[in-house]
């Protein structure tokens, strides 16, 4: 049987002559034994004719497709889940992406000062727009928020203690164990009070000789509820400010910039609260509720930011000339007074329920047009990302009729798609609920629907 396969060669030929000249020789050398190989097991399997070279030449051809498609690409996010860390977190905006594209398109002055035609410092485009919003004395930004608070626990805690509420000891997710991260950093954890009740004098009673700083933890991802008590970011400024040089660090995780609560949602801590609050430092993430790009952020004090900016971990944590541009535009959205217009995460938070409401109405019509079976269905969208846990809001989506393999098939199938598409099923139907997905989308999601569904 094996005589019987073309050679790798006479299959690479067939393949230039479907794929064209400029592919490398490399590429269609491995597609084409791969091929191969697989046409000689499913012989030694029993398989009862040997592939024509058309079908062989067909089946490498889409190997190299395969190959040189990328394997991350963008989807659309039909669950209503605003902020998924698996999904991407926030989305960026129009002017972020055009900043990013500008500056990675060619040289920025990163590290260069123009005024003076000397070395300049990355930190200080941010610096200036963070201090302003949220009131601290000077920022820092760094790849994430696990490495802004594994920065300042090096720093500013190795071989002391660090105080923490037993309730606050918690895992943040992916793994990211606020007990581990202190081991590591080479400070020691000193839990205090219990899981549902700590109090101000808790901490208190706890600092030793050896206590470096007062850490509260935002528990971003859980809720506790019932007979609970956590003490205020203002008595942990008292007690720490009342021990000479002791330290208070607040880790908001998703932090926000501006009020959750005027959308019916929860009042997540804004970044401001905590510098007012008299945290020394705060840490908050860039793609979370602020909808910019991965980032750590740390803004407080001035003394504190120098040395976090001397430490050799920064180096090693030190962001990129087009996350900064990102950072720097989703920045001046809040400056300008836009963040609500411009930031996509904040557009889709703020979407009145009305106009969900209509394109719901106007997408059903097309997909019935197109021979679905779909209606529109009242949901909740969530936002996720370790904000506002169990926090929902009213919503409006298309729930569609799956084909006959059943909805998790179908939705495999949209996930399998191009572009990808994300739903979510409820009761034996398809859900997507369009809070998470931009108007402009929709075209997308209709052909997505269309040929998943109606194959
Ligand atoms: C999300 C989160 C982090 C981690 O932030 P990343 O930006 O994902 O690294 C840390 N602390 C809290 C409380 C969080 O919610």
């Amino acid at each position: 049987m094996p005589h019987h396969l073309p050679s790798v060669d006479r299959l690479i030929q067939a393949l230039r002559a479907t794929l064209g000249p400029t592919l490398p020789h490399a590429l269609l050398r491995d597609a084409a034994r791969a091929e191969l190989d697989a046409a000689r097991t499913a012989w030694r399997a029993g398989a009862a004719c040997p592939p024509t070279l058309e079908a062989l030449a067909s089946a490498a051809a889409q190997r190299v497709t395969r190959a040189l498609t990328p394997s991350l690409r963008p989807l659309i996010n039909a669950t209503g889940v605003l902020l998924q860390t698996n999904l991407g977190r926030a989305p960026l905006s129009a002017q972020a992406l055009a900043a990013m594209a500008q500056v990675g398109q060619g040289y920025a002055n990163v590290e260069y000062d123009l005024a003076a035609g000397e070395r300049g410092s990355r930190y200080s485009h941010l610096a200036a727009l963070l201090t302003q919003l949220t009131g601290a004395e000077a920022a820092l930004a760094v790849n994430n928020n696990a490495a802004a608070i594994y920065l300042v626990l090096t720093a500013l805690a190795v071989g002391r203690e660090v105080i923490i509420s037993r309730g606050q000891a918690v895992e943040i997710g992916g793994g990211f164990r606020i007990p581990d991260v202190l081991r590591q950093s080479g400070a020691t954890l000193v839990e205090v009070g219990t899981t549902n009740r700590t109090y101000a004098h808790d901490y208190a009673a706890a600092i030793t000789a050896q206590t470096a700083l007062l850490m509260r933890v935002h528990s971003s991802n859980f809720r506790l509820s019932g007979f609970v008590h956590e003490a205020r970011l203002s008595e942990l400024a008292e007690v720490a400010h009342q021990h000479h040089g002791l330290l208070l660090l607040d880790d908001l995780g998703s932090g926000t910039l501006l009020p959750t609560a005027p959308w019916g949602l929860a009042a997540e801590p804004t970044v401001q609260a905590s510098v007012a609050a008299g945290a020394d430092l705060v840490t908050f993430s860039g793609d979370k509720l602020l909808g910019g790009p991965q980032a750590g952020l740390i803004v407080g004090r001035k003394d504190l930011i120098a040395q976090l900016r001397r430490h050799p971990l920064a180096r090693a944590l030190r962001i990129d000339k087009t996350t900064i541009a990102g950072l720097e535009a989703t920045l001046l959205s809040y400056l300008r007074g836009q963040a609500h217009h411009e930031i996509p995460l904040w557009r889709m938070l703020t979407t009145p329920l009305e106009a969900l409401h209509a394109r719901a109405l106007a997408l059903v019509e097309q997909l019935q047009a197109a021979g679905l079976r779909a209606e529109v269905v009242a949901c909740q969208s969530t936002i996720g990302g370790g904000a506002l846990p169990g926090e929902t809001m009213a919503s409006y989506g298309v729930a569609i009729q799956p084909d006959p393999a059943g909805a998790s098939a179908s939705a495999q199938r949209l996930r399998l798609g191009a572009p990808a598409v994300i739903v979510r099923i409820n009761a034996a139907l398809l859900i997507c609920d369009l809070r998470t997905v931009a108007p402009a989308e929709e075209p997308d999601l209709v052909a997505a629907l269309v040929a998943a569904l109606t194959a």
